[in-house]
Order: C-alpha cells, then sequence, then structure tokens
C-alpha cells in the first residue's frame, strides 16, 4: 500500500491516520475533511502528508479510501467519488456504526464495478475531532465487515487484512444482523443516556444544582455517553430506525413490567430481573470487552 486516504479527520479518521503513521511510515495519507478548521489541526498533529477539503483534489492514486465522516455526509460522499474516476484498484471502505442505509445509499450511486467494503469498528469514546484520536484505539477491538454486491473476495480480505494490523479482530456479518445488534448493544444505551440526562437537565434549578453536586457513578456514566457528539449520533440513530424502533418496544414493554413489580412491592420479580442482569455483566468481563478507555488527561 503507498497511497490512502481518509475523509473526515475526527477521533475515528485520525486514529487510523496515527496508526499508520508510526507503523507504517512509508504510506502517504491524504487527508479530506470538509472543515479548514479541522485540516489545520490535522497539520498541526503531522496526521497526513496531503491536505483537502474535497476528494476531488486529491490525485487518482489512492489504493484504499476511509470514509470516517458522519452517516448524513455519505451521499454527498458516494456523489464526489462517482464523479472522480475511481482507479479499478481503488478499495472505498467505510467505519460507519449503521451499515444497511450506507449500503443502500453506496448501491445506489456507485456503478456495480466500483469496489466497496462496508466496515464498522466497534471501538470509540465520548470525544471528536482529530486531537482526540490515538494510536492504540482499535487495539483487541472487533472489526465487523458486511459485505454488499461491491464486495469481492479480494477486498474484503485486502480490508481485513489492513484492520488486523491495527490490533483489530475480523467478524464478517450480515448487514441487519449488525444493525439489530447495534441497536441494543449501542444505539439504545446511547438514547437512554441522552434521555436520562436530559430529564436531569429539565428538573427545576435547585433540584438540578444538587443531581449535579450529589452525582455518583450511575449517573455519572450516563453524563459520559450523554456528552458524545450530537450530530454524530442524530445520524446513527436516524440511519438506523426500524431496528432500533422494534428494540425500544420491547424495552419500554420490559419497564412496564419494571414499573409493575415496584408499584405492587413485587420482591421476588425484582430480584429476579436485576439478578439475571449480574450474568450478561460477568460474561462481557470474562470476553475481554471490559478494557478501560486511556484518559489522556481528560477531567471525568
Ligand atoms: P468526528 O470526530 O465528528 O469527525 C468527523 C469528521 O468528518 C469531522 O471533522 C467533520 O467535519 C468531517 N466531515 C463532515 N462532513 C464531511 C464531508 N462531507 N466531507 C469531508 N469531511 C466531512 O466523528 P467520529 O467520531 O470520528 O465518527 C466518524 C464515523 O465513525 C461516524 O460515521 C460514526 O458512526 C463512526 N464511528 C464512530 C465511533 C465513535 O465512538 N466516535 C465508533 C465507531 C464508528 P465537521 O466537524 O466540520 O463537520
Amino acid at each position: 500500500m503507498k497511497n490512502i486516504a481518509i475523509i473526515g479527520i475526527g477521533l475515528i479518521g485520525s486514529s487510523i491516520a496515527r496508526h499508520i503513521r508510526a507503523n507504517n511510515k512509508e504510506v502517504i495519507i491524504n487527508i479530506v475533511d470538509n472543515s479548514k478548521l479541522e485540516l489545520e489541526k490535522s497539520k498541526k498533529l503531522n496526521l497526513g502528508n496531503n491536505y483537502f477539503e474535497n476528494i476531488s483534489s486529491c490525485k487518482d492514486e489512492n489504493e484504499i479510501i476511509f470514509i470516517c465522516t458522519p452517516i448524513s455526509a455519505y451521499n454527498v460522499i458516494f456523489g464526489e467519488l462517482k464523479k472522480i474516476k475511481i482507479n479499478d484498484k481503488t478499495i472505498i471502505t467505510d467505519v460507519g456504526s449503521s451499515k444497511s442505509e450506507i449500503v443502500e445509499v453506496a448501491q445506489n450511486i456507485l456503478s456495480n464495478s466500483v469496489k466497496f467494503v462496508p466496515a464498522h469498528p466497534i471501538a470509540g469514546t465520548e470525544q471528536s475531532g482529530p486531537e482526540s484520536g490515538f494510536e492504540g484505539l482499535f487495539n483487541n477491538k472487533w472489526l465487523i465487515i458486511t459485505p454488499c454486491k461491491n464486495s469481492d473476495d479480494e477486498s474484503i480480505k485486502i480490508v481485513s487484512n489492513l484492520w488486523k494490523s491495527f490490533g483489530c479482530k475480523i467478524q464478517l456479518m450480515d448487514m441487519n444482523d449488525h444493525d439489530s445488534i447495534m441497536a441494543i448493544t449501542s444505539h439504545i444505551p446511547h438514547i437512554i443516556a441522552y434521555n436520562i440526562v436530559g430529564t436531569a437537565s429539565d428538573l427545576e434549578d435547585n433540584l438540578k444544582e444538587e443531581v449535579i453536586k450529589y452525582s455518583a457513578s450511575g449517573f455519572r456514566d450516563f453524563t459520559r455517553i450523554a456528552s458524545s457528539d450530537p450530530v454524530m449520533w442524530r445520524d446513527i440513530i436516524l440511519s438506523n430506525k426500524v431496528p432500533i424502533l422494534k428494540m425500544l418496544d420491547k424495552f419500554e414493554k420490559d419497564l412496564d413490567g419494571l414499573k409493575n413489580a415496584i408499584k405492587n412491592n413485587d420482591k421476588e420479580k425484582l430480584f429476579n430481573i436485576f439478578n439475571k442482569t449480574r450474568d450478561i455483566r460477568k460474561r462481557i468481563i470474562d470476553e475481554g470487552q471490559d478494557v478501560k478507555e486511556p484518559n489522556f488527561g481528560r477531567k471525568n
């Protein structure tokens, strides 16, 4: 690999750039971002070799093009990629947190001969921007690939090997399964966090002050998740509507069950619900998925 392009130099894009910069110094990194400010920051951080505001200004020699922008920008980006003549060796890949809608957009815009490998690293933090990325972000994390009509075996292999070199474990998955799993493991937890912190922030002023003052770990953890980038999360939620709404229906039913158990002083039911969930926590820890993100001097 000699040339790559990264479109969107935020948390994920800059972590990819940092890894390649540290481990494959000969690779030319072309950074594309529509924000002059983020490009300036990336230059200062020495994340790439060349910097562009638009992919069409970038030479047609990239072997890999990573799309690392919020999902609402994909339409425009695939449109720009369609306009420039994509080299037949070029593989387009992405990191978007939902997959079916992205694949639909890609397949509506790109011709069948363009190679596209949809991917999603299960790694991240609540931070955004090029300054928040770090080289080890993907170490020992899952990278899920959801192949589509534009993904041939060779391209899947190349993208898999690339992410393996970033330290990822690779899983191929059907895109609809991916979206259902992410709805419950990532998207609904964010919705709950935004909702609970929103409820607290709507409390009367005096009560709100006390909530902040006495915040213990439970609420504090929710505020960390609810500080995630609002544009990115708006896009993720709207691009995975159907599985999210389905899971939220189930969640509402379970919440009603909990409410009734509280109303009726049903000690046994409450105990059984709280006891059942401990097992999931144990299994996550046993599988080594409880690794804490490095803090990097953040005051949280
Ligand atoms: P981020 O830090 O907000 O960075 C995104 C960057 O893309 C910003 O610099 C943004 O510029 C730029 N951008 C927006 N529209 C663009 C366009 N049309 N052309 C070029 N650049 C554009 O976002 P992130 O956290 O890295 O997330 C990026 C993607 O990764 C998302 O699709 C998300 O679903 C996925 N993902 C995120 C995480 C996570 O934990 N953060 C984990 C896994 C996957 P402006 O700021 O000026 O808009």
